[in-house]
C-alpha cells in the first residue's frame, strides 16, 4: 500500500509564501514534481480549467485529468471532452454519481428539484457532484483547480497552494489564483487551446445545462449559475464544503440575507 503525502500547515504556509505571486507554470511545475501521479487536475472544461490543462500538459504530457459527469451536462461539454482527449492524446478520467443515490433523490424530490429551493439545489449538487468528487479525492494526495480570486466573493481569499481540510487534508493547488479573466483568454488564444463554444454565446461560467445561463454586461462572472437564487453563494459544495459548514458561513455573508 502506498504512503500518502500529507503536508503540515506549517509547510503549507511556507509554500503559500513561496508560490503566491508566482506564475501558474511555476506552481504547476512544483506540484507535478512533488506529487507525480498522485496529483490530478479537476476540470469541468471551462476556460480556466482548459488553460491549466494546457499548461500542465506542456510540463508533463502524462498529467492526470479528471471530470465529474453529473448526468445533466450540455451536449457541447461532452463534445469538448472528446475534442480535448483527441487534441492532447490523453485519457480523461470521468467519474459518475452513484446511480442508487440519484434514483432515490429523484424519486423523493423530482428530476428538476434544484428550482424549488436552495436546499433542494444543494441536495442535487451534493449527490451529482460533491459525493463523486469526494470519492476521487480520497485516492489522491493533491488536486489542481482553475479557481481564481476574482471569480466571486467566496473565492477572494484563495492561495496558490492550500491545505484542503474539507477533503481530508490533501493539497489543493490553484495556479490561477491571481490571474484575471483577460489573462486566461490571452493564454487560450496564444496557445490555440480548445474552449467551450458557450463562451461565444455570452456565457461566462458553465456548469450543468438546467442551472446555467449567459450573463449580461456588469454581472459577476458566476451570475448565470443558479440564476434564480438570490440568497445563496454561487457554489455547489465542491470548493465550499457543506459538511464542514463553510457553505453555511458563506450563506450568512450573502447580501440578500444580511439585508433581511
Ligand atoms: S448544477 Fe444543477 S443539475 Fe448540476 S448538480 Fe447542481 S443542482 Fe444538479
Amino acid at each position: 500500500m502506498r504512503d500518502s503525502i500529507r503536508l503540515s500547515q506549517q509547510e503549507i504556509n511556507r509554500l503559500t509564501e513561496r508560490y503566491d505571486g508566482q506564475s501558474p507554470q511555476e506552481v504547476l511545475t512544483w506540484a507535478l514534481e512533488r506529487f507525480g501521479s498522485q496529483l490530478a487536475i479537476c476540470t469541468s472544461f471551462q476556460a480556466d480549467g482548459m488553460a491549466i490543462l494546457d499548461m500542465a500538459w506542456r510540463i508533463d504530457p502524462k498529467v492526470r485529468v479528471f471530470t465529474i459527469d453529473t448526468g445533466r451536462m450540455p451536449q457541447e461539454t461532452y463534445a469538448l471532452l472528446d475534442q480535448v482527449r483527441d487534441h492532447y492524446g490523453i485519457d480523461i478520467e470521468v467519474y459518475f454519481p452513484d446511480a442508487t443515490q440519484i434514483e432515490s433523490v429523484v424519486r423523493r424530490h423530482g428530476i428538476n428539484l434544484f428550482y424549488r429551493s436552495v436546499e433542494s439545489r444543494l441536495l442535487c449538487c451534493q449527490t451529482r457532484k460533491v459525493l463523486p468528487l469526494n470519492r476521487v479525492l480520497g485516492t489522491l494526495d493533491a488536486w489542481v483547480t482553475g479557481l481564481r480570486r476574482d471569480q466571486s466573493t467566496t473565492r477572494a481569499e484563495i492561495h496558490a497552494v492550500e491545505l484542503d481540510t474539507d477533503h481530508g487534508g490533501l493539497v489543493k493547488v490553484n495556479p490561477l489564483a491571481e490571474w484575471d479573466e483577460q489573462q486566461v483568454w490571452n493564454y487560450i488564444r496564444a496557445h490555440n487551446v480548445p474552449y467551450h463554444p458557450f463562451y461565444d454565446q455570452g456565457y461566462t461560467s458553465i456548469g450543468c445545462a438546467p442551472c446555467t445561463r449567459p450573463t449580461t454586461t456588469g454581472e459577476e462572472a458566476r451570475a448565470g449559475r443558479w440564476w434564480w437564487e438570490t440568497n445563496a453563494p454561487k457554489e455547489c459544495g465542491m470548493h465550499c464544503s457543506i459538511e464542514s459548514g463553510r457553505f453555511e458561513r458563506e450563506l450568512l455573508k450573502t447580501p440578500a440575507l444580511v439585508a433581511e
